[in-house]
């Protein structure tokens, strides 16, 4: 060619004992820089990108390096035959991929080199999510539940491979198993454009010719298997119980990824919760507000007893200690239930109910309750309630 070339370091801008990071770094410096990506249109930066591109290509090899050392361009003119002006070595080789690829997997965010690679080391298995949906006691006290979940096995016939047994997967001749191809524009002399995970074996690097009869070539058997789930009490909408190791198998000897069960808590008619507490509303009568009395309040532990004090308004708020929802993480630790009791008004009556209504309005305002009180409340007593409760409340 006739064309003057200039002295690879002096493209590079490194000095002649200038030793692998530092050329690499003075090329990636360049190559992002010049890169036709990053100009489009820009025949001086394409131009400016191949000659960093073909003096690290050289100066990257310590073989051609010491040829270049040597002999200057000479020692590549006419090796290729091709007169290209940058014989010798070829874009398209794979060793050119291995020279690059690092490089552009850096400056192009080739996350696909990384991951593509095979053989890169044990690698944890995949989580694998699945939700189970529970009832509000459920998650209240804890339960137990059966999921069907589809788990992947290495397979036993060719021993994970994919191949079918006696063959082997082979070297993608794509990629010369390198899990990795180079694209190359083949205008004035091949340009880098970009380093991709290989289509043919998917960055694995090999490819089966004769599948494996039993897993297709995935290598890999799913099963339905059915795994119990210890859900602990307390546990609350949106969490997730972990079980390890029933996830994704591992790769290179890692072990599997685990299996995250999500809970969803069903809403409950009478109950609200939040974090360790439980709400709901208790109707009593206008009759139990005025004169105190017994009242049934519903708990997730079943029915107790609350003595509701003689004038008791509407929208009282009440604490029913240790009823409420257990801390997932000791379950000897309990929240409370709160009540709201609500003051019902009648609205259909017997006229009989009627008439003692007009009776009691009446005599409203008179201090009546006292004495009634007294002789009301031992006949509850007969009935039992007074013991139970007297355990359970307190306001
Ligand atoms: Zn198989
Ligand atoms: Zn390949």
């Amino acid at each position: 060619m006739a064309e003057t070339k200039r002295d690879y370091y002096e493209v590079l801008g490194v000095d002649r004992n200038a030793d692998d990071a530092t050329l690499k770094k003075a090329y990636r410096a360049l190559a992002k820089k010049y890169h036709p990506d990053m100009n489009p249109g820009d025949a001086e930066a394409e131009k400016k990108f191949k000659e960093a591109s073909e003096a690290y290509a050289v100066l990257s090899d310590p073989d051609k390096r010491r040829q270049y050392d040597q002999f200057g361009h000479a020692a590549f003119d006419g090796a290729s035959g091709g007169g290209s002006g940058f014989g010798g070595f070829d874009f398209n080789s794979s060793d050119f991929g291995d020279i690059f690829g690092d490089i552009f997997g850096d400056l192009f965010g080739g996350g696909a080199r990384r991951s593509g690679r095979a053989n890169s080391g044990p690698m944890k298995g995949a989580n694998i999510r699945k939700g189970v949906r529970i009832t509000f006691e459920e998650a209240v006290f804890g339960c137990e539940k059966e999921l069907e979940v589809v788990l992947k096995d290495p397979c036993t016939r060719c021993g994970g491979t994919g191949a079918k047994p006696g063959t082997s997967p082979e070297t993608c001749p794509k990629c010369g198993g390198r899990g990795q191809v180079v694209y190359t524009s083949q205008s004035f002399f091949g340009t880098v454009q970009n380093v991709q995970t290989c289509p043919d074996c998917h960055g694995t690097g090999k490819v089966i010719r004769d599948k494996c009869p039993d897993c297709g070539g995935s290598g890999y058997i799913s099963s339905r298997r059915k795994i119990k789930v210890t859900i602990p009490a307390g546990i609350d909408n949106g969490q997730s119980v972990r079980i390890r190791e029933k996830g994704e198998p591992g790769t290179g000897g890692g072990p599997r990824g685990d299996l995250l069960v999500e809970v969803t808590v069903s809403r409950h008619p009478i109950f609200q919760r939040q974090d360790m507490h439980i709400f709901s509303t208790a109707p009593i009568s206008f009759a139990q507000a005025a004169l105190g009395g017994d009242v049934r309040i519903k708990t997730v532990d079943g029915e107790v007893i609350y003595t509701v004090k003689p004038g008791t308004k509407t929208d009282t708020k009440v604490r029913l200690k240790g009823k409420g929802v257990p801390s997932v993480r000791n379950s000897q630790v309990r929240g409370d239930h709160y009540v709201t009791l609500v003051i019902q008004t009648p609205e259909y009556l017997s006229a009989e109910a009627k008439e003692a209504l007009r009776r009691f309005d009446e005599l409203a305002g008179n201090t009546l309750h006292s004495a009634d009180m007294a002789s009301e409340e031992p006949k509850k007593k007969k009935k039992g309630f007074m013991d139970k409760l007297k355990e359970t409340f307190e306001e």
